[in-house]
């Protein structure tokens, strides 16, 4: 059939061309170049439409109409084709940088042939089997095609770390169908086939590398995904362009999910998206749950953002409105971070750092990538002691007055950081420890450590008649509790009774079905339970003190504000109110944090069973821990 073959690809490039412009395209350079690509295909299409249809006609039409339709028709494909491989091209190279002299060879290829298109000769065969074009004209543009193409594959090659399985497997087939039809294409030269070729890898490429649908995100609707963001990140890097990444993060998600569920925490971000999609006129992305991320290429549009008032409501049924907590962060790049990773780790960094309360912009600066670097260099730290095992265990006395000597201690965990031979506060590196992951390999090294510490040393002999152990709250939910504890024991031939597992109030409060379980089991084994720092939390007080734990730590804030130069009487009333009602209850109490005279007397006066703090003894090593327990055991 006459022009069939053109048809043919005609609609499967007006139909790609249709999808692609209805749907939501991203702003990114490759984008554009593939816009152009494809344009330029469509019309090279239009004109192989009127080149045919000269050459049908060529009795008719003059020479100089019939050479100018074949100008555009060779010009429009060389430059479709230049195209196509600078956009493989793009994608190709990702971060790396092209020098001026690189470049200009991309170009030599396309303008030898355009030279020859405009000043070489062209000749038409039209005989009644069929029409086509030949001359030094023609076959230039044949040879840059066949250049581009082979210029693209070695490119997909050599990086082909930059693409996806399927898209390089996509190219590759649209390459070998292209190789199928430039043999038939010789041997026949009246079979016109070379914009089939053409339409047939632009839709490969379409369906693989720019189908909208790899870039939308379809959790919340009008956003791009994770794909789409390190796209555009990694194309804005390679181009050393500056610009800010905005991070929005929902905060409390926990309390979220249980109120209004994913949907509604989706609706809220989806209105998040939308107000910065309107406010900063700018593409929004939606990387990973619970944030939404938008890239600002202008300080306009940076001003814009500082100027705004977000206030995100959730409106339920029934109209109770939910305003939910979330950071908003921005980071400036490539200053503060140079690789898409950086970004991505800098903002996340980053909703650790911003207080919950906080709704206005965080702006992140020069301390934020301090800390992160320490806090990076700590996870180092953390992580080789656990492959070492190299943590040791403090031990602080804690004296009874009842017995009038030291019966118990608390296992402190200490790290030293190997540069600086400095220790790192368990402040730090236990929520570190918590947030990576890491924190139960390193209760159970303490655990262990304290296990064979009592095996060889035998504290009993001194008095001493149990250990506390700190478990963290992630500790406390672990399935494997009991028979991890129970394992270590077991090994170190203990009774679990010369334990006492301190759990924070705060675990304790929101104490999970999984934590009551723990702690139900493991007090059948015969471990002991304390509650620790008790007044930081928010507990009901006489419920938490009475039945699950055997102690009640009293946490240094209580005890602190009762002995300041300029206390007022409240600090008292609560401090006492709290002894009393723990002892009224039948429980019995720790103070820590005793420094001075005053306030061991004072607590003990009150009726307070024990006394930890730097008054009796600072955290002690091992060593210095026993010498202390002979010494006082000594003395009687
Ligand atoms: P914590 O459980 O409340 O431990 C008591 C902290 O108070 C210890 O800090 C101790 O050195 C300090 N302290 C003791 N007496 C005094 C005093 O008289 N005055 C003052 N100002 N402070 C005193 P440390 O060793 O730095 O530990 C800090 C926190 O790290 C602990 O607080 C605990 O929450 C956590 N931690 C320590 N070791 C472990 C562990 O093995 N596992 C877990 N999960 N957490 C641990
Ligand atoms: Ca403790
Ligand atoms: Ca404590």
């Amino acid at each position: 059939m006459l022009f069939g073959v053109q048809i043919v690809s005609c609609i499967i490039i007006a139909t790609i061309l249709l999808h692609y412009f209805l749907n939501k395209k991203m702003d990114t350079f490759s984008n554009k170049i593939f816009s152009i690509y494809l344009a330029f295909s469509f019309s090279n299409l239009l004109f192989e439409f009127m080149t045919l249809w000269d050459l049908y006609h060529i009795d008719t039409i003059v020479k100089p109409a019939i050479d100018v339709t074949h100008l555009f028709f060779l010009a429009t494909l060389v430059v479709a084709i230049f195209f196509f491989f600078l956009y493989l091209d793009a994608k190709a190279r990702g971060q790396r940088r092209y020098s001026a002299m690189q470049y200009a060879l991309r170009f030599i290829p396309m303008i030898v042939a355009l030279c020859f298109v405009l000043f070489g000769d062209i000749a038409y065969y039209t005989e009644s089997d069929g029409v086509y074009s030949y001359g030094p004209k023609t076959y230039s543009i044949y040879i840059a095609v066949v250049g581009y193409l082979t210029f693209s594959a070695i490119q997909i090659i050599r990086y082909r770390k930059s693409f996806r399985r399927q898209e390089i497997l996509a190219f590759m087939l649209g390459i070998g169908v292209w190789g199928i039809i430039a043999v038939l294409q010789i041997t026949h030269r009246v079979w016109l086939l070379s914009s089939l070729g053409l339409s047939f890898m632009t839709l490969l490429v379409y369906l693989s590398f720019e189908n909208p649908r790899e870039y939308n995100d379809y959790e919340i609707e009008g956003t791009f995904n994770q794909y789409a963001l390190d796209t555009f990140l990694n194309e804005l890097l390679q181009r050393k362009k500056c610009f800010y990444v905005v991070d929005i993060t929902l905060r409390n998600t926990v309390f979220l999910k249980s109120t209004i569920g994913t949907s509604g925490i989706n609706e809220i971000l989806k209105d998040m998206a939308d107000t910065l999609e309107r406010e900063l006129e700018v593409s929004v992305y939606h990387p990973k749950r619970y944030c939404i991320t938008a890239i600002l290429q202008t300080e306009k549009q940076k001003t814009k953002l500082m100027n705004t008032r977000f206030d995100f409501m959730h409106e339920e049924e029934g109209g109770i409105r939910l305003s939910p907590q979330y950071s908003i962060a921005l980071l400036s790049c490539p200053e503060f971070a140079d690789s898409k990773e950086d970004i991505h780790a800098m903002l996340e960094f980053a909703v650790t750092q911003i207080p919950e309360e906080q709704k206005s912009l965080y702006i992140l600066g020069d301390e934020d990538i301090e800390k992160k670097k320490q806090s990076s260099v700590i996870e180092k730290v953390i992580q080789q002691a656990i492959d070492d095992r190299s943590f040791q265990v403090y031990y602080q006395p804690i004296y009874s007055g009842k017995d009038k000597q030291f019966v118990s201690a608390e296992a402190l965990v200490r790290l030293k950081d190997p540069e600086t031979d400095k220790f790192i506060p368990p402040d730090i590196f236990i929520p570190m420890a918590e947030k990576n992951g890491q924190i139960s390999e390193v209760g159970n090294i303490v655990f262990e450590n304290v296990c064979r510490f009592i095996r060889d040393n035998k504290p009993e002999q001194y008095g001493v008649k149990y250990i506390e152990v700190n478990l963290s709250g992630i500790q406390c939910v672990d399935q494997n509790l009991k028979n991890i504890l129970m394992e270590y024991v077991e090994k170190y031939k203990l009774s679990p009774e010369v334990f006492n597992l301190e759990i924070t109030e705060t675990a304790a409060v929101n104490m999970e079905e999984r934590l009551r379980y723990n702690m139900r089991v493991l007090r059948e084994c015969g471990f002991k339970f304390a509650m620790d720092d008790f007044g930081t939390g928010y507990s009901n007080l006489a419920k938490m003190a009475k039945s699950d734990f055997e102690l009640i730590k009293l946490d240094r804030s209580l005890i602190v504000p009762c002995f300041e130069k300029d206390k007022d009487g409240e600090a008292e009333v609560v401090l006492n109110s709290c002894i009393d009602m723990v002892l009224r209850l039948g429980g019995e109490i720790v103070a820590e944090g005793v420094e001075t005279e005053e306030q061991n007397e004072y607590l003990l006066q009150r009726g307070v069973n024990y006394i930890q703090g730097y008054y009796h003894s600072r955290p002690l090593p091992e060593d210095q821990y026993l010498a202390f327990l002979k010494e006082r055991s000594a003395r009687g």
